[in-house]
């Protein structure tokens, strides 16, 4: 009953049904909450002096300290520590007159001190318990630290690798992204809120950010009503069945209206459709960049438009603190609207079990016990392992022989500890990743021969400030060519440093930055005999290497355990399994490519010897490696593709069922993936829909049978409308391990 709903406007005292016992304790507070305490649950804050130490005294750091003194504060953001959450907590507890306890905010996006891979390298994985038990490690870590909340998971979808937020999110599939998005959800958030190792999650960011134009960072979107609803809308509704506690809007303007005010989004979908009971906090400061977009004449105006669309906590803008208690009081917005924001943030405070002990999260002796504990270490492992992709693999260069041999290890990121840790970590320590080269030392029989070649980038690297990646210092080649050719394999790590993905990062050239390429075609031209390890947080345009270079390994940027995991792929102690989340393209002028598109009216195929067909006349429509691809140390083949009827009713079911049999030489994992295509309908289908997949593991010379079951679920989709619907007509079914290649069967759904 939390919901106001401004479309129906009814008098919500008229309800009489029995209200749930912190339903009630919220009533008797908001009671006796004056609108200066309401608005202050309203506000977020940035973490910002000392906070242990003594008050500051000028400057927007006093104003904030205040502020929190005056009771007109509700949550912050990156405090971090038991000592240092308890001086705020202390503050707020003791100083203001109700004493309502902060929730404290923080981006937990892949780990807290403790790293796992980034989030697209996990969505590598398509493991989700592996995904879910990451992200449980994240909030034990992080809550042990004082933290209640966590910004994560980001689930925009992101078809454009130009966008240097793809390293947050779960790739380019609504599918995929939707169920990584729910095991994110159930691993930051637990079984219960109220264990003091659980952190209540964020699904963000609310909606089409990940559609930025040209991917140029914070750019508009323009999403029409079919891909809205059947793309960039399901993950966020996966998060909210998972029973996600928050959302955060977007920076992006969407069809015309900045996300932070659109009234159609937050309050007609999310929380009218949707029934969301949660709360939503605006991203940074973005209800005052409404004004930056055009979209209102001052922040006084963001801040109403913002309430009024159903954002309920303002992060960082100083607008809802400054200016929704005048708004009130003149008669410009509706009270009800705060009561119904403030609700909502007081639920989530409470089911935390912030009211029962403010302090309870606030544990020294739990939080050295927690913080890094050497379990952790295991858990990050085994998912950094399971987010590797095998791209290639040309004569069975790898694995790697674990003796007798030299191996040239070239590259300044295979001696680098920093950037495997990727970015978005602001918690954890620079230079505590393993590195490749470290990883592979632990591997003593063979002789290591270690040349960076060449540095990838220039001056500082941090996560806020602008990267020089202009390197033009050739002069470690020789000596790296040297090295590569007097070994008998060469290990060369190239791509892009951990801080060149992420927000503020976006790129036109999706090429190995620097003089990279130059260095890999001169180590090749030395010695054949080479393995690329990729570190990127984006899928990147490496045609050259897939053309030449015979092995090619997708390692990204893997957190804490990086090397330890890539040098047990090399070596053959771990099969990889890892399958890709996002389509790698040819070339940049490709993007968007992605593996659900449409067919256009002409065929995809040179027919005869017209032009007049869909197609670049320099490059082709594939992408150089496709979503769902992946490979293996070992082969699998699929056989026996059966459906269980030819024919179903629109509210019926099909179930499919396949088997793999593993061929190769290598006990093995592999991501059996089904696809449907819906061959015609009142709105045009993708060519191809990932509509189930599972991850099976089979030993050598065994066959597995896997099964799957199409219901009206994985059948419909939303019309021009907006509408679910399950259509009467044909499909086709394609069971297979990757999203170019499959058996193939079909079925008919009538009436
Ligand atoms: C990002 C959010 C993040 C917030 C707080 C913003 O710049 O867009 O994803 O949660 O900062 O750090």
């Amino acid at each position: 009953f939390s919901n106001y709903n401004r479309r129906t406007e009814f008098p919500m005292e008229t309800l009489t049904f029995e209200q749930d016992t912190i339903s009630k304790k919220i009533d008797s507070l908001l009671n006796i909450m004056t609108l200066e305490e309401k608005v202050g649950q309203m506000n977020q804050y940035n973490g910002f002096w000392e906070v242990t130490g003594p008050p500051p005294e000028n400057g927007s750091a006093e104003e904030k300290y205040q502020d929190l003194r005056n009771g007109l504060v509700g949550s912050m953001l990156t405090v971090r520590g038991v000592k240092q959450v308890r001086a705020v907590q202390e503050i707020v507890v003791n100083e203001t007159r109700l004493g309502i306890p902060l929730i404290i905010g923080f981006d937990v996006i892949h780990g807290y001190k403790t790293l796992s891979p980034i989030p697209l390298a996990e969505a590598a994985s398509w493991d989700l318990e592996a995904i879910r038990k990451s992200s449980e490690v994240a909030a034990a870590e992080a809550a042990a630290s004082g933290i209640n909340w966590t910004f994560a998971p980001m689930v925009d979808i992101s078809r454009d690798p130009r966008w240097g937020r793809v390293m947050e999110g779960a790739g380019e599939d609504p599918y995929l992204g939707s169920k990584i998005a729910a095991a994110r959800v159930k691993g930051f958030q637990g079984e219960d809120l109220s264990n003091p190792l659980t952190i209540a999650a964020t699904a963000k960011h609310f909606a089409g950010y990940g559609f930025a134009e040209g991917g140029r960072e914070y750019n508009k979107a323009d999403i029409g009503t079919v891909t809205l609803h059947n793309v960039v809308l399901p993950p966020f509704k996966a998060a909210e069945e998972a029973g996600v506690k928050t959302f955060m809007n977007g920076f992006n303007v969407l069809n015309g209206v900045p996300v932070t005010g659109s009234e159609h989004l937050l309050r007609d979908i999310l929380k009218q459709d949707w029934g969301f009971e949660g709360f939503v906090i605006s991203d940074y400061a973005s209800i005052e960049e409404m004004t930056m977009h055009g979209y209102t004449e001052n922040r006084k105006m963001a801040a109403k438009k913002a309430v009024e669309a159903g954002v309920d906590m303002d992060m960082e803008a100083y607008a809802y603190v400054n200016e929704l208690v005048s708004l009130v009081k003149e008669g410009k917005l509706d009270e009800a609207l705060i009561d119904d924001a403030v609700r909502r943030i007081l639920r989530v405070k409470f089911e935390l079990g912030l009211f029962d002990d403010p302090y309870k999260y606030l544990d020294e002796e739990r939080e050295k016990e927690v913080v890094g504990n050497p379990a952790h270490h295991e858990a990050v492992l085994d998912m950094a392992k399971k987010s590797i992709v095998l791209l290639k693999n040309e004569n069975n260069l790898l694995p790697l022989k674990k003796q007798g041999q030299k191996i040239a290890v070239i590259g300044a990121l295979a001696n680098d500890k920093n950037s495997p840790l990727g970015s978005w970590r602001i918690a954890s320590d620079d230079n505590t990743a393993v590195s490749v080269l470290e990883g592979m030392q632990k591997y003593e029989g063979n002789e290591l021969v270690f040349e960076k070649g060449a540095d990838l980038v220039n001056g500082r690297v941090t996560f806020i400030n602008e990267l020089n990646f202009n390197t033009t210092d050739k002069s470690g080649f020789d000596a790296a060519v040297e090295a590569a050719r007097d070994a008998d394999v060469v290990v060369m790590v190239a791509g892009e440093h951990g801080f060149q993905s992420g927000e503020g990062r976006s790129r036109t050239n999706l090429d190995l930055p620097g003089v990279q390429q130059e260095l890999l075609e001169k180590v090749y031209e030395a010695n054949k005999n080479l393995v690329l390890v990729l570190n990127n947080g984006r899928p990147l345009a490496i045609d050259w290497a897939a053309e030449n270079v015979p092995a090619i390994v997708e390692a990204w940027h893997l957190g804490t355990e990086t090397g330890n995991a890539v040098a047990q792929v090399l070596y053959g102690d771990y099969n990889p399994s890892g399958k890709l989340p996002m389509s790698f393209p040819r070339s940049v002028g490709q993007v968007p490519v992605y593996y659900n598109h449409q067919n256009t009216g002409r065929p995809d195929e040179a027919a005869d010897d017209m032009v007049f067909w869909s197609h670049y006349t320099d490059e082709e429509n594939t992408p150089l490696y496709p979503f769902g691809y992946g490979l293996s140390y070992t082969s699998f083949e699929y056989s026996n593709l059966e459906l269980d009827k030819k024919e179903a009713s629109v509210n019926g079911e099909i179930n499919v069922s396949v088997e793999v049999t593993n061929t190769g030489k290598y006990d093995g994992k592999e991501v059996v993936q089904l696809y449907i295509r819906d061959l015609y309908a009142s709105v045009i289908r993708p060519v191809k829909e990932l509509k189930g997949f599972e991850l099976v593991e089979i030993p050598v010379g065994a066959t597995k049978t896997v099964q799957f079951t199409l219901t009206p679920k994985e059948l419909g989709f939303y019309n021009a409308n907006g509408e679910y619907v399950v259509e009467p007509g044909d499909f086709k079914v394609f069971v297979g391990g990757s999203s170019n290649e499959g058996l193939q069967g079909s079925f008919r759904l009538t009436k």
